[in-house]
């Protein structure tokens, strides 16, 4: 038996090792499952090269939780290590390795983010045992196993034991203040939490299944009534973990429903089925593998729920992939597995890392790209998935540029009408019939159908398109769209009478002298309120709306913008909504009004038309509608 003095200059590496660490406990488990994955893959590596003499089996890591004796075991049949091997990689590298850590983080505390995920490797252990013992035997032949003990202070101890299989086996005795990693089930979630898709299988206790050779008989009894008998139960070993996930094979291999499946083995408590996939397999200029997908949104999502994870060969990290993944692209759910992308910087360095931006532009491209391809293959199955991605594609646009460049593919335009076209198709569309006198060709849009009716129906009638753009963020992306596109301009249905949304030459004439609509608008301005709206005189068509109340397309939508976020305007959310009440002085019924000798009648008139105008926009609610519907029976009396 050898004793020695692990090399350190840190005597109390360990407790700073636990205070640091201190959230971070649990990932002694997955620390430790990986170097016994590492071990085990080493040995299939080293077998395929014919250095390993013999079959090797089908080795796999095992997990045992002892509470009666307060151990954890953890134990592998990979390469194992010789008694130089404990003394060169435990005592040293590991350490060495420990230490390193330890520097680098004492005077920072590490956050929940990436910090302490990765880089402390097998001292981990000493975060929850106070002692800890590692059997061995190297693949080595003629090779003696040995078994290392240490208590957590700078001695250990080193002797050879009567070990035979080849493999590691490390003992964890478990620290009274760490006794909460001896209950099965908070280490049964740990293993599905960062090891559910580890390339080898571990085993974690037993479970009862059907025996599998024993068919159950049914009987009938002497009134006819079957019974079958119960299932045969039988005890097998339970394996916590799916060695070779979907986004480790090649998407030729995969069919759909391999997809959906996968998805539904992530995220189990989910039951609405993903829209559609997007498989990313890259090995140059970085290595990535991964599945995306696109959720159908639904109201009641939560996002912090669900996210897309990042694993690193297959160990899961983290499922905060901010800076990784573009922050459109964080509703989407799956995996995205790339040993690199360095876990153990800060955030703000991570934006800055070089490969980093590549793979979150490359994630960017491919996304854009699989929009692109399903648009074109089946484009009708696009239109009805639109409603569910456009949030996700309008944020994009408008964060993205290059994604913005790509969008003009797939993104969509739909009518009120129903009807979706990609931007091009669109201006061909309107181009000849909505280019107004100044060549700006104008887009219509309304934001709700049922609203808006009126004024859909006005436009359509000079045979405009309408489109329906309802998403939050839409103000953004029209502003965005028209400092892009050249000679656009989007106007929406209800800013303004129909003919001076589109101002083409043919002016009309009005019927009304200047006198008399000097005449008329002082009388209206007797009885509008000012604060809210400014009478503006124009003639139109005698069968249009003798009122109508407008808003401004500027100022309603500076105050949209503000209140989803920028826009510049600061202020604008708190202003009063302002309006235009624009009157068609070649409305019969206007004439009536200027024209009506007695006052009391005049102001009645002016009352129900405004009131009316209101109405069609929604804006008549309380009193005002209570005093409209009692005027209005006594009109009709
Ligand atoms: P890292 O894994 O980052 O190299 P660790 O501290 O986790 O650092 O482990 C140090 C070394 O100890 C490993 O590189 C490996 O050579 C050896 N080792 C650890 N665990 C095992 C094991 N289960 N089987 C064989 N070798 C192991």
């Amino acid at each position: 038996m050898a004793t020695g003095n692990i090399n350190v200059t840190a005597e109390n590496i360990f407790p700073i090792i636990k205070k640091f660490l201190y959230s971070d406990h649990e990932i002694f488990l997955r620390e430790l499952i990986s170097n016994a994955t590492d071990a085990t893959l080493k040995l299939k590596h080293l077998s395929t090269l014919g250095e390993v003499k013999g079959d090797i089996g089908e080795p796999r890591l095992e997990v045992i939780v002892d509470k009666d004796n307060k151990q954890i075991r953890i134990i592998d049949q990979g390469i194992g290590m010789t008694g130089e091997e404990v003394e060169k990689y435990i005592n040293q590298v590991a350490f060495s390795g420990a230490e390193e850590f330890v520097e680098k983080y004492k005077d920072k505390v590490p956050d929940s983010g990436i910090i302490g995920h990765f880089g402390l490797g097998f001292y981990s252990a000493f975060m929850v045992a106070e002692k800890v013992e590692i059997y061995t035997k190297s693949y080595k032949e003629d090779s003696k196993a040995v078994r290392w003990e240490c208590d957590g202070s700078p001695q250990y101890t080193l002797e050879e034991t009567d070990r035979t299989e080849r493999g590691t086996e490390i003992v964890l005795h478990i620290a009274e203040d760490s006794e909460e990693f001896l209950d099965e089930a908070k280490i049964g979630g740990l293993l599905s939490k960062y090891n559910k898709f580890m390339p080898i299988p571990i085993k974690f206790g037993t479970k009862e299944v059907n025996d599998p050779s024993h068919t159950p008989e049914t009987t009938t009894d002497k009134d006819g009534k079957e019974t079958t008998e119960p299932h045969r139960q039988i005890t097998v070993d339970s394996i916590i973990n799916n060695p070779n996930p979907a986004w480790t094979k090649q998407p030729s291999e995969l069919e759909e429903e391999d997809y959906k499946s996968f998805y539904r083995e992530l995220y189990p408590m989910q039951f609405e089925e993903p829209l559609f996939n997007i498989h990313l397999n890259v090995d140059y200029p970085f290595n990535l593998t991964g599945i995306l997908y696109f959720p159908k949104l639904t109201q009641n999502m939560d996002p912090q729920k669900d996210k897309i994870q990042l694993y690193q060969n297959q160990v899961f990290v983290t499922d905060n992939v901010e800076g990784i993944v573009p922050d459109f692209l964080q509703m989407l759910r799956g995996v995205i597995d790339s040993p690199d992308i360095p876990l153990n910087v800060s955030r703000s360095y991570l934006q800055a890392d070089g490969a980093v931006k590549k793979i979150s532009s490359y994630i960017t491209r491919k996304v854009a790209d699989k929009l692109a391809s399903l648009f074109k293959n089946d484009r009708k199955a696009f239109e009805e998935k639109w409603n569910d991605i456009k949030i996700i594609i309008e944020y994009g646009m408008l964060s993205e540029d290059k994604f913005f460049e790509k969008a003009d593919k797939f993104a969509l335009y739909p009518t009120v009408g129903g009807e979706h076209f990609i931007w091009n198709e669109l201006v061909e569309k309107i181009k000849d019939a909505q280019t107004d006198k100044d060549g700006k060709t104008i887009v219509l849009y309304a934001s709700d159908a049922k609203a808006q009716h009126s004024y859909i129906e006005d436009a359509k009638a000079k045979g405009y398109e309408v489109l329906l753009l309802d998403s939050p963020i839409v103000s953004h992306l029209i502003q965005k769209l028209e400092t892009s596109k050249e000679n656009i301009s989007f106007v929406r249905v209800d800013g303004d009478h129909i003919d001076n949304l589109i101002k083409k030459d043919d002016n009309k004439i009005s019927k009304l002298s200047e006198d008399e609509q000097t005449k008329l608008k002082e009388v209206l301005e007797g009885s509008i309120p000012k604060e809210t709206y400014t009478v503006q005189l124009e003639a139109m068509d005698s069968s249009a709306n003798p009122f109508i109340i407008t808003q401004p397309e500027f100022m309603r939508r500076m105050k949209e913008m503000q209140a989803t976020g920028g826009g510049g305007m600061m202020g604008m959310g708190n202003f009063p909504d302002m309006y235009n009440l624009v009157v068609n002085t070649n409305s019969d019924l206007v004439g009536e009004i200027l024209n009506t000798k007695t006052a009391k009648k005049q102001e009645r008139l002016i009352k129900q038309t405004f009131d009316l105008a209101k109405l069609s926009q929604n804006l008549l609610h309380g009193e005002e509608l209570t005093n409209f519907i009692k005027r209005s029976y006594e009109l009709i009396k």
